[in-house]
């Protein structure tokens, strides 16, 4: 039986020459590859109260879709700058080169609620930082990050411990 690992397929050169891509779109194709991914992702928060699934754009929204449903609480979603249609509160963040914002809907979370954060992906940690910091100033709780992928070399998990949060991934 394949591993989650072994539905993940490897494009070099993108998006740029010289990056490995991981690409999860062949896990997320494959019936049982997908519910494993899913089940796996949650199996540490069973029994963890969870009020809210926060999923990182984009393929957090996948995962994070999928989570919510069986967990059977609702989703927000957390989009790259100008993609949400109501209000939002900003979080910019560091790229490699430059900056970006996140945003999320300033009603999307309610003081005290706790969250689980889901990304696919893992690498310097910038993304999902910027996504606790939008539920933190909004009084959610955050509960847990997890991801199906963490590129350990990068140090986004030291970074997001480091702010005291609980990571979870599925693979290196
Ligand atoms: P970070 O902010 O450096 O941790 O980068 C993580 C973000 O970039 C996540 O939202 C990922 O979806 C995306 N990302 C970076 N590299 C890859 C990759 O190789 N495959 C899929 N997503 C990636």
């Amino acid at each position: 039986m394949k591993t989650v690992k072994e539905y993940i397929r490897t494009i070099p050169d993108f998006p740029h020459e010289g990056i490995m891509f991981r690409d999860v779109t062949t896990l997320f194709a494959d019936a049982r590859g997908f519910r494993m991914a899913v089940d796996q992702l949650l199996h540490p928060y069973a029994g963890q109260p969870i009020d809210v699934v926060v999923g990182l754009e984009a393929r957090g929204f996948i995962l994070g879709g999928a989570i919510a449903h069986q967990l059977g609480k609702g989703f927000v979603p957390i989009r790259k700058k100008g993609k949400l249609p109501g209000a939002v509160i900003e979080q910019p963040y560091q790229l490699e080169y430059g900056e970006a914002v996140m945003e999320m809907h300033d009603d999307a979370i309610s003081a005290g609620q706790t969250v689980l954060v889901v990304d696919d992906l893992l690498a310097t940690g910038g993304t999902a930082e910027a996504g606790i910091k939008l539920i933190e100033r909004l009084g959610g709780e955050v509960v847990g990050c997890a991801f199906v992928i963490d590129l350990p070399e990068l140090g986004g998990r030291k970074r997001l411990e480091a702010l005291g949060m609980e990571v979870h991934a599925l693979c290196d």
